[in-house]
């Protein structure tokens, strides 16, 4: 089944771009303490910053490029001896911390120490290919909603901070997404994004040959490359599909548009509204432009995460913004169908696929037009995704069509 046609045209292109964007990437490290499928970071014992470094990149962000919050990811941030020193930093220079993690070093306590310094929210990597060990050793997706409930209610329980999840998808996996996305919706009141990456690496049936500047570089010194076969071609529409299948009134609100190919959905975002018990509709793209431009409005930056309060507030956004979107008004309808429901707390959650680079016929890489996850490098704002290239060879690569 492929996913109902969606028009990239209908739906809002978030307004990011280069210079002025929801978010911003910073790694501290590039230490894991997982090893997880499909990471395209090479691990580094020693790859810890210095707090100097990290501060001066951030200076570089602030310099260069407007921002609501950081990504602070890596490897695994929370590995780093002064994370604590790195998010109060972030917060006192008017930016939201958020931890990109595994979750592996995370305990109570250090988490309320994270929380007094500033952190704004957390989004947890868990996916079934990060080789996890003790009672989480071959679980499935699904099997793992177990261990993303754990970290979501240690977040609720100490309360206030902003809870997402991240998975990547192969093409074994991808069947789960559907319960994963049921599983985050019986858990609405204390989950609020799930997110989910299809996997990219280069694989040897690509029909391209490697370049740095001029010199010709060996595929297989590439760091995300794979001697074997895999699917590297997910789309979001492909997710989506599996979606639809299960859920056919999911609909997509938002997106991001790639580099080289502009109907391609580099970033497809659903915004839904409900309880525990029931969805009550999902959110158009009228919903989200109103939350972009009135927020970059009053604050001069574009909306990232939204905060735990907002979240709970699914209940006033309907009430309130029904004329203005007709997904807000399906909602809204179906909230008033039994007055009943006026009483219950009504949550919003944000459900996001990404599609990292996708390669055209010709060689072009086509990337996110607008990438939120930059990072630094060498004072300059490059890609996350393919840092390890300039890092190995000084430059982007170009693929060149064999
Ligand atoms: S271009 Fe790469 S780093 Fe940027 S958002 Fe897309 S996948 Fe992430």
């Amino acid at each position: 089944m492929s996913a109902k046609i969606i028009d990239h045209l209908k739906l809002y292109r978030l307004p990011w771009n280069l210079s002025d964007n929801a978010i911003s990437w910073l790694e501290p490290t590039s230490m894991c303490n997982l090893a997880c499928d499909g990471c395209y970071r090479e691990n580094q014992k020693d790859g810890h910053k210095t707090f100097e470094q990290v501060k001066h990149e951030l200076d570089i962000f602030q310099l260069k490029r407007n921002s609501d919050c950081i990504s602070i990811a890596g490897g695994d941030p929370l590995l780093h001896p002064q994370i604590i020193e790195i998010v109060r930093d972030i917060k006192s220079r008017g930016l939201k911390p958020i931890i990109n993690t595994n979750g592996h070093a995370l305990t109570k306590n250090f988490l309320i120490e994270l929380k007094s310094a500033g952190v704004f929210g957390f989004t947890f990597h868990v996916d079934s290919k990060q080789g996890r060990g003790g009672d989480w050793k071959g679980k499935n997706e699904i099997e793992l909603n177990e261990l993303r409930y754990q970290y979501a209610k240690m977040l609720a329980d100490v309360g206030g901070i902003a809870c997402s999840f991240n998975s990547t998808v192969y093409e074994d996996t991808i069947q789960h997404i559907p319960g994963m996305i049921d599983w985050a919706h019986k858990n609405i009141d204390i989950v609020n994004t799930m997110v989910f990456i299809a996997f990219r690496y280069i694989v040897p049936t690509m029909p391209f040959d490697w370049y740095a500047g001029g010199q010709k570089v060996d595929w297989q010194t590439i760091a995300y490359h794979t001697e074997k076969n895999r699917r590297v071609d997910i789309l979001s529409t492909d997710i989506l599909a599996k979606v639809q299948e299960q859920f056919p009134e999911f609909a997509p609100c938002a997106y991001l548009n790639g580099t080289e190919k502009v109907d391609s959905f580099k970033w497809l975002l659903t915004e839904r509204v409900g309880t525990q018990k029931k969805i009550y509709g999902y959110l158009g793209s009228k919903f989200i432009e109103l939350m972009m431009a009135s927020y970059h409005f009053s604050t001069g930056k574009y909306l990232s995460y939204a905060s735990t309060t907002n979240s709970k507030m699914g209940k006033s956004a309907l009430l309130l913004l029904w004329p203005f979107d007709k997904g807000v008004r399906k909602a809204a309808i179906e909230l008033l169908k039994n007055p009943l429901r006026l009483l219950k707390r009504t949550h919003l959650q944000s459900i996001l696929f990404i599609q990292p680079v996708d390669f055209m016929q010709d060689g072009r890489q086509s990337m996110c037009d607008g990438c939120p996850d930059i990072t630094v490098w060498n004072d300059d704002l490059v890609w996350s995704c393919r840092l390890e290239e300039v890092k190995s060879f000084g430059s982007f690569l170009r693929s060149v069509q064999k």
